[in-house]
């Protein structure tokens, strides 16, 4: 049931007030010392916002896109990013919609309670980035068991994950008729895995905690497969609008905040004896990229709103995506031209918002792939693969 436009703005109230307790100075440090934010994590999970989408009769909140982008939208509106645990509330959808029902009540209430922490979601490969199909581990099924061997890049916060959603192929690649079937998902225990699994961390331009997987002999049982053998490719991609509408609710949430730092700057700032926001170089850009933030937002909750009542959203997904990554990234450069030299000293903030909101154009999908899906798949242009 959808909630009231009041419920909504209580929810947004109370995700404002928990983040109100980690201020600037929180996730400063936890930048500068490449920290994961484990207090703040808590906090979210004590609140029960990372168990939005979970539906009741599992534990969870049972709440919509809607919501759970609301929520996303004002983690990043403050100081905090959502990058930290946003997969804890979404990565499950592929649990949800294809797991078995013994499957479903085995995990779902743990992850609820955050007693189990399902962040990582293991796809992409060195030789198959924006190419999915050609992903190559390997899954190979022996009696009761699966080997995997192969490699993944990339993958956020198995270090900080309890379970990981893997893609691996089942069937070689020259041997499908159908080349996005052969790939099939798992839901793999990390705790059990053993020594052949090496979780190697990878630096990256802003504290992000990425890593790169290598598996060796991993044996996980049968039953971690998710559906059918040879489906995998169809599942993830049933819950990449879900990940889009939330990425894109929080480069929004990141836009909102270089708008109102910037023009809070700038109204106060004074050079040859005035506020620099009085001048128009100042003035428009922020008011530009306010503009394009607030557009980029009616697109996302357009894409939420077909999403909750189960509509086709793939367009509006992707354009939320598209737009609200774009609309952070000039609210970004806006900000930082406002605040002169001090938007390079970290003391500002303005730079680590920088650096992190840059990623929303790249990842989970670069805007050059959305582009062509929207060229290809919603315009019937040719298509370039
Ligand atoms: C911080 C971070 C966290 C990440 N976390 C995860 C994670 O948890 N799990 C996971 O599986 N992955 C993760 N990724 C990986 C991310 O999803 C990939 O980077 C992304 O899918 C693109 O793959 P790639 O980097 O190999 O780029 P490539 O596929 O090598 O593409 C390189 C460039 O070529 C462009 N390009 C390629 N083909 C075309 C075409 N036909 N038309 C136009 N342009 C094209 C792309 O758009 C891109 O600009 C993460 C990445 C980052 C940076």
């Amino acid at each position: 049931m959808a909630l009231s436009a009041e419920e909504r703005e209580a929810i947004r109230d109370s995700v404002r007030k928990i983040c109100a307790e980690f201020p600037d100075g929180y996730w400063r440090e936890i930048d500068r010392t490449s920290a994961y934010p484990q207090a703040f994590v808590d906090a979210l999970t004590k609140s029960g916002y990372l168990a939005a989408l979970i539906p009741e009769e599992y534990g969870g909140a049972g709440l919509g896109m809607t919501e759970a982008a609301i929520i996303l939208e004002e983690i990043n509106r403050s100081p905090g990013n959502g990058l930290a645990c946003h997969a804890q509330m979404y990565t499950m959808g592929t649990l949800l919609r294809h797991g078995s029902e013994a499957q479903k009540r085995r995990y779902l209430p743990k992850i609820a309670t955050g007693e189990l922490r399902l962040q990582a979601f293991a796809v992409t490969e060195p030789d198959a980035g924006s190419e999915t199909t050609r992903l190559k581990t390997r899954a190979v099924r022996r009696g009761d068991r699966y080997v995997i061997n192969g490699q993944k890049i990339f993958i956020s916060r198995a270090k900080q994950s309890d379970l990981m959603l893997l893609l691996a192929r089942t069937t070689p690649y020259d041997e499908l008729k159908n080349k996005t079937e052969g790939l099939s998902v798992f839901l793999v225990d990390m705790r059990e895995t053993g020594g052949g699994l090496e979780i190697k961390p990878l630096e990256m331009m802003f504290n992000h905690h990425t890593n790169i997987l290598f598996f060796e002999d991993v044996e996980i049982p049968a039953e971690c497969l998710i559906g059918e053998e040879g489906k995998g490719f169809r599942y993830i991609i049933d819950g990449w609008n879900a990940e889009r509408i939330l990425v894109a609710s929080e480069a929004i949430g990141d836009g909102r905040w270089f708008v109102d730092r910037a023009s809070n700057y700038a109204g106060e700032r004074v050079v040859f004896g005035k506020p620099i926001g009085a001048n128009q170089g100042v003035q428009f850009p922020i008011a530009r990229s306010y503009a394009h933030v607030r557009a980029a937002a009616l697109m996302r909750d357009d894409a939420a709103a077909k999403f909750d009542r189960g509509e086709k959203c793939g367009a509006e997904a992707n354009m939320a995506k598209l737009l609200a990554s774009e609309a952070a990234w000039e609210a970004a450069n806006a900000c930082l031209d406002a605040y002169g030299g001090y938007g390079f000293a970290r003391e500002y903030d303005v730079e680590r918002k920088f650096r992190e909101t840059r990623l929303y154009s790249t990842a989970p999908i670069n805007n050059n792939l959305v582009l062509a899906f929207l060229g290809q798949n919603v315009l019937g242009m040719p298509k370039s693969y």
